[in-house]
C-alpha cells in the first residue's frame, strides 16, 4: 500500500513515513500542493495525509480541486489550526477525517485503518484463487490452508495480481505500487519479483502467473 504525505515540514513528513514503513506501508512525500497534484496524477495512492498549511496553497483548496476532479481516494487532513470551524470546513470539502497537531502516530494510523476498512469494504476480505489464499490484513498467504512463506514485497505483488485475477495488471501499475514512481530501480525489478514469485508458487499453488508481452502480468488458475 502506498500513501502520499503532503507536508511542508520535512522532519514531520519523514517521521510519519518512517512510522508507516514499520507497518510495510510506503509513503511518497510532497512538500507543497503543486508537487502533490503532480504525484496524484501519475500514481494510485491508497490515501492522502494532507497538511493544511502549505507554502504554495491552502490544503483545503487543493482538496477541493481534487474532489472537483473526482479524485476519491481517502484524505486525512492534518491541521495545526485547532478551531473546530476549520475542521468542519475540511470535512465539508471532502476530507474523510482529521488529526490535530501535535498528534500521536498511533492515532493517525488507527484513523487511516478505519477509513480504509469503511471505504473499500474489501480490506478485511481474504483473497482466494484456486488453492491459494491471501489475508490482506494479516499479510499471510496459505496454500491448501497451510502457511506459505513469501517476503513482504512478494506478498504485495501477489495481492495486486490476486485482486485482479483473470485480468492483466499493467507492468507500470505494478512498478508504481511496488517501488514508487520516483524510484530508479528500473522496470527490471518487477520482472525479477514476478520471476521469484512464479518459481515459489509453481510447485504447490494451482495458479499461474502469465506474462502478457508488452503489457503486464496476469494471475489465473493453472
Ligand atoms: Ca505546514
Amino acid at each position: 500500500m502506498r500513501l502520499l504525505i503532503v507536508e511542508d515540514n520535512p522532519d514531520l513528513a519523514q517521521a510519519i513515513a518512517q512510522a508507516f514503513a514499520v507497518h510495510d506501508i510506503r509513503c511518497d512525500l510532497a512538500a507543497n500542493a503543486g508537487d502533490a497534484e503532480l504525484l496524484i496524477q501519475t500514481t494510485d495512492y491508497a490515501a492522502l495525509i494532507l497538511d493544511l498549511g502549505l507554502p504554495d496553497e491552502d490544503g483545503l483548496v487543493l482538496l477541493q480541486r481534487l474532489r472537483g476532479n473526482r479524485r476519491t481516494m481517502p484524505v486525512i487532513v492534518v491541521t495545526a489550526r485547532g478551531e473546530s470551524e476549520m475542521r468542519i470546513k475540511g470535512l465539508d470539502v471532502g476530507a474523510d477525517d482529521y488529526v490535530v497537531k501535535p498528534f500521536l502516530f498511533a492515532e493517525l494510523h488507527a484513523r487511516l485503518n478505519a477509513i480504509l476498512r469503511r471505504q473499500s469494504g474489501y480490506a478485511d476480505t481474504v483473497l482466494r484463487v484456486a488453492n491459494l489464499a491471501l489475508d490482506p490484513r494479516l499479510r499471510e498467504v496459505t496454500i491448501d490452508g497451510r502457511p506459505f512463506e513469501l517476503s513482504a514485497r512478494e506478498i504485495e505483488l501477489l495481492e495486486l495480481l490476486m485482486r485482479r485475477s483473470g485480468h492483466v495488471v499493467p507492468k507500470r501499475v505494478l512498478e508504481d505500487q511496488l517501488f514508487g514512481s520516483g524510484d530508479a530501480l528500473g522496470s527490471n525489478a518487477v520482472e525479477v519479483y514476478v520471476h521469484r514469485l512464479r518459481r515459489k508458487l509453481e510447485e504447490l499453488a494451482e495458479v499461474k502467473v502469465q506474462t502478457v508481452r508488452g503489457i503486464g502480468y496476469m494471475l489465473s488458475c493453472a
